[in-house]
């Protein structure tokens, strides 16, 4: 332990091999409340990170062929930990993030749940004998783990997504070298040690954590990575698959999203406005799923937007640990000036703003900041074509359903899209014709099961999708193998 002024910060380090290093530190602050250090956290070097692949690729001979029971052995307690721990864990996630407590513990659980699914699933690794087209030749299809993963991580969802990489990547036997956003790595460092302490072998799973662009690069930057995971922004997205295609390597790209939500005449109002609240808003709008352009038709949207920026009104803006608390703050400084940029640009393009989008004093110094509607966007303003990734909003007037839907598939985005709507037919003509990996009718754009596949399409997603059974395409590689009967 380390003393901070008035309280004491633990001191966490990274994991290399089977041991705990590092000996410079960063402090982790509470959005909340930037007099508050949530605790120091080792920064890594280029040669840590290049020593932790070393031990990955050391580890994977002995991991690959570990019996299955030990890695559903691993998971599962792992799984069950978690879940012992929510509050406390919840919490830290609400303390590092910004996300508010209910929130925290919702992610902190369904990180236990992926754990659990995986556990499961590492009993269930399964092939195909087929018969050969020559007689008297037997043909086996079998599934092998990829090799050393590099799992680089944003901050948003500081839990859910370093356990939907990690844990598939162990269930299939792959080893791994993780790499979780500097803003916020004390969820990832907890699951780590909680694996370590459950009995993974030294090297199966290393933890290093510091900047992007010297640890996340160096692992880009090894011929010695097998697969590299990453969720995160648009720019570093296309470094990684630059990086994968120079190497010849699988890459798993998850980055932005500009997702629309429509909302037909016909609509239930009340629906309408509460999938819309909580798509915008809830998570302080920093989900790559967050429904940042409502695209509205005529007949309902004055009714609609007067609903819904009566309904933001009411929203609590405050330190994520407040029990009454709906949004937390915004996760740092810098995102804070790019959503206030945002507005900004906004408003100088014309766009009205409804309500909301500027800064709250709480009692704690945080970044705290209402969330904005705004309303008469046009499709190619800036607000409705590039992400901003905060509690920001725009309303799109539209004349029918043709033009909602050409609206909404006119993005170079394409993650998930979601429609309100009683008309049976018009769910089912947009769920056939939205350009997303995912669709929701009547419910938010945010907010999806931890058992099916995750992913976009166009510039959101690259390669193989995430999460369920649809893991196993990144985490393994196909082998056909032939053999005379004899
Ligand atoms: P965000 O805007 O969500 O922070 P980033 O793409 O910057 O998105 O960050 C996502 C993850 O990618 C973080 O863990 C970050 O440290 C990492 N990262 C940033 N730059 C690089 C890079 N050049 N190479 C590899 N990883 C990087």
């Amino acid at each position: 332990m380390k003393s901070t002024g008035s309280f004491d910060v633990a001191l966490h380090r990274n994991l290399i091999g089977g041991s705990w290093v590092g000996s410079t530190f960063l402090p982790n602050i509470n959005p909340s409340d930037l007099s508050q250090v949530v605790g120091e956290f080792a920064t890594a070097t280029a040669d840590d990170a290049q020593a932790a692949i070393a031990a990955a690729r050391a580890a994977f001979p002995g991991w690959s062929r570990s019996g299955i029971l030990e890695r559903s052995r691993i998971l599962r307690d792992t799984a069950q930990e978690i879940l012992r721990r929510k509050d406390e864990i919840g919490a830290l996630l609400s303390r590092e993030e910004g996300k508010t407590l209910s929130e925290g513990i919702a992610e902190t659980i369904r990180a236990a749940q992926i754990f659990e699914f995986f556990s499961g699933e590492a009993l269930r690794l399964a092939g195909e004998v087929l018969a050969s087209v020559r007689p008297g030749v037997e043909v086996q299809v079998t599934r092998e783990p990829l090799g050393v993963i590099g799992i680089i991580t944003p901050w948003n969802f500081p839990i859910a997504i370093p356990a939907w990489k990690i844990a598939p990547a162990l269930c299939y036997g792959n080893t791994v070298v993780v790499k979780p956003a500097e803003v916020a790595p004390g969820c990832t460092w907890t699951i780590v040690d909680i694996l370590h302490r459950n009995g993974l072998p030294p090297g199966v799973l290393n933890l290093v954590m510091g900047k992007g662009s010297m640890v996340g690069q160096a692992l880009l930057d090894s011929p010695d990575v097998d697969g590299v995971t990453f969720t995160g922004s648009v720019g570093t997205g296309r470094r990684v698959a630059e990086a994968g295609a120079r190497h010849m390597r699988r890459s798993q790209i998850e980055m932005g999203g500009k997702n629309p939500l429509v909302v037909l005449d016909d609509a239930d109002l009340g629906v309408a406005v509460e999938v819309a609240l909580n798509g915008s808003f809830y998570s302080t709008g920093q989900r790559c799923t967050a429904s940042s352009r409502l695209i509205v038709t005529d007949g309902i949207h004055d009714r609609f937007v007067a609903a819904l920026a009566d309904r933001m009104a009411t929203l609590r803006v405050g330190h994520a640990l407040e029990p009454e608390t709906q949004i937390g703050p915004v996760v740092d400084a810098g995102q804070l000036e790019q959503d206030l940029d945002y507005i900004a640009i906004g408003k100088a393009e014309g766009a009205r703003l409804v309500g909301g989008g500027d800064l709250i004093e709480r009692p704690t110094r945080g970044h705290f900041l209402a969330p904005a509607l705004f309303a008469d966007c046009a499709p190619r303003m800036r607000i409705m074509r590039e992400e901003i990734f905060g509690p920001v909003a725009g309303v799109i007037r539209v004349r029918d359903y043709d033009e909602a839907l050409a609206v909404a598939n006119g993005t170079e985005f394409g993650l998930s899209a979601g429609i309100c709507t009683t008309s049976l037919k018009h769910a089912a003509h947009f769920r056939r014709n939205t350009e997303a990996g995912m669709v929701m009718v009547n419910l938010p754009t945010a907010g999806v099961d931890f058992h099916v596949p995750f992913g976009g399409r166009k510039a959101s997603s690259f390669g193989p999708r995430e999460q369920g059974r649809y893991a196993a395409e990144f985490f393994t590689t196909v082998k056909t193998s032939y053999q005379a009967a004899g």
